[in-house]
């Protein structure tokens, strides 16, 4: 009783914040949305018809994450999987440049843009240094082809969903490679259970995948061997392979927060702390959503669109002064988790259930959700 009590009283105070906000800007409802990835285009698709929406994001396209080692193997599947903003974004403004300060009345971005904002959705993900325009990242995924296709051994650096999706679909269109994956962790997938773990590990033996659990590779001692390159393990083991892939987890893209008003609002591994409304803590017209937030859950993509969803609602209603619909609140979810393994298999953790083979690979594996995606961005 207590917290509904509470959270109906957040309820209220959101509205009256905003209902303040709106009433000193008559002509505002301006929403910056920074981060083009899952979370900040479904924010700003949905947002678009009911705000002046600006979008900041370094590059001048979304891309579908989870569909990105398929394309590796195969590139003409980027084509649908890298979606100009522009494709699905035909009623806001877009700047292509990174957001590198911000006030409470507005963000810079790194090519001298200032952008004022009545709400600003911060929702900039992972940094991934990829190319700026579809066409050159089109280009890219075609040259790490050629690279696939060129090798006769790969090593694949890291054992996590990144790392066992590109094993799997490398093994799978090209059986004839000889992959070997190293992953300093004890175990493979380590953000979800040991049984999927172990599993997975089984299913990648049993495609000729050699797994090397428990250590690191040195990058920058890597030798020229007899025809191949030598790399180092921190066993000491020696791995001969014509190329590799660093699949790594990479930092989030909050590093540059800690310079502006939010510096107190990040907590010690740099994700945004927000409340159960995802605003950030403190706050009344900044929020944060997907993998940069502290919400205690898997940083999944699908989350990442049920909060954008949640964020468009409560602030169409705000924006709309529709003070009889109830602000929503989020709760954080149970591990749900599905790791493709090629074109057909897949392991799933589910809350009481982890399974592999053909029946999560006929969930996932086909199209990876591109479909769903396009859909959801109103495309066919
Ligand atoms: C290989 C792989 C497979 C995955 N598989 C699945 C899956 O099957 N199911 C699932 O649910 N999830 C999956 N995920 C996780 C999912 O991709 C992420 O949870 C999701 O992308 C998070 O969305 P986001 O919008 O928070 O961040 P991102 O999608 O990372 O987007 C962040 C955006 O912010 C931009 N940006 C960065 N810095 C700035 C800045 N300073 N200013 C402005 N913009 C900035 C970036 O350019 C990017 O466009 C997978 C991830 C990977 C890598």
């Amino acid at each position: 009783m207590v917290a509904q009590a509470n959270r109906h009283r957040q309820d209220i105070s959101f509205i009256e914040e905003s209902k303040e906000s709106e009433m000193e800007k008559q002509n505002g409802k301006r929403v910056v949305i920074l981060g083009g990835g899952v979370a900040g285009s479904t924010v700003a698709k949905y947002l678009q018809s009911c705000a002046h929406v600006t979008l900041v994001d370094p590059k001048e396209y979304f891309e579908i994450t989870w569909a990105s080692l398929r394309s590796m193997v195969e590139p003409s599947f980027a084509e649908r999987t890298l979606i100009n903003h522009r494709d699905y974004l035909t009623n806001g403004d877009l700047v292509t440049s990174p957001a590198v300060h911000m006030t409470e009345t507005e963000v810079l971005t790194a090519d001298g843009h200032r952008v004022g904002y009545d709400y600003l959705i911060i929702a900039t993900g992972h940094a991934d240094p990829v190319p700026k325009s579809r066409s050159e990242r089109l280009h890219q995924y075609k040259q790490e082809n050629e690279k696939i296709k060129s090798a006769q051994s790969i090593l694949i650096v890291g054992g996590g969903p990144t790392g066992v999706e590109l094993a799997g679909e490398i093994a799978v269109d090209f059986p004839d490679k000889k992959i070997t994956l190293v992953h300093k962790g004890s175990r493979l997938l380590e953000f979800i259970g040991a049984k999927a773990s172990d599993k997975t590990l089984k299913w990648l033996t049993s495609k000729n995948v050699v797994v090397k659990l428990g250590q690191s590779v040195d990058l920058n001692a890597i030798e020229d061997g007899d025809g191949h390159k030598m790399y180092r393990t921190s066993n000491g083991e020696t791995i001969e392979a014509d190329c590799h892939f660093l699949c790594i987890g990479k930092p989030l893209a909050t590093a540059w927060l800690k310079e502006t008003v939010l510096k107190n609002e990040l907590d010690a591994q740099g994700r945004i702390k927000v409340d159960e409304n995802l605003r950030v803590k403190g706050r009344t017209n900044i929020f944060a959503i997907g993998d940069i937030t502290d919400i205690p859950e898997l940083k999944q993509g699908f989350l990442a669109q049920q909060q954008a969803e949640l964020i468009a609602n409560n602030l169409k209603i705000v924006i709309e002064g529709r003070r009889e619909c109830g602000i929503g609140t989020y709760k954080p979810h149970s591990a749900l988790a599905i790791v493709s393994l090629g074109r057909k298999d897949a392991v799933a953790q589910f809350p009481f259930l982890t399974t592999i083979g053909r029946i999560p690979g006929f969930i996932k594996s086909g199209d990876l959700f591109v479909g769903k995606t396009r859909k959801q961005m109103g495309l066919n």
